[in-house]
C-alpha cells in the first residue's frame, strides 16, 4: 500500500504511522529510530539556548517516562515547537505541560 509519506512526502510503501496517523516510508522511519530524548532537547535548545542538554534531559525522562511517552513528547514538538513558547496550553499531549513545567522549575535539592 502506498501512500505519501508525512516525512519526504513521496508516494511510498507505509512503514509506520506516526501517532497522528500520517504514514512514513521505510527511509524516514529509520530518521526517526534515532533517540527521541536528543529531539527534546534540540527542540527546547533552538528556543531557549542558555538550557543545559542535561537539564533538558533530565526534564524530558521526569515529564515522559517511559519510551512510547518521550516518543510522543518529541513528536509533539516536532510538529508544534511553538508548544513550548506560549502555544501550551492548548496541547492535548500532557507530558508537553510536564516539561514546561519541568524546565520552568527545575527540581530543586531537597524537594
Ligand atoms: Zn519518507
Amino acid at each position: 500500500m502506498r501512500e505519501q509519506c508525512a516525512g519526504c512526502g513521496k508516494a511510498k510503501p507505509v512503514n509506520t504511522r506516526g501517532p497522528d496517523g500520517r504514514a512514513y516510508c521505510w527511509s524516514c522511519a529509520q530518521k526517526d529510530a534515532r533517540d527521541p530524548v536528543a529531539d527534546i532537547v534540540t527542540a527546547v535548545t533552538s528556543i531557549d539556548p542558555g538550557l543545559p542538554a542535561d537539564v533538558v534531559t533530565a526534564a524530558a525522562v521526569q515529564a515522559a517516562p517511559g519510551k512510547m511517552a518521550v516518543r510522543k513528547l518529541a513528536w509533539a514538538l516536532r510538529e508544534r515547537p511553538a508548544l513550548l513558547t506560549g502555544d501550551g496550553a492548548s496541547t492535548t499531549v500532557l507530558s508537553v505541560l510536564r516539561l514546561i513545567d519541568a524546565l520552568a522549575e527545575p527540581a530543586r535539592p531537597g524537594s
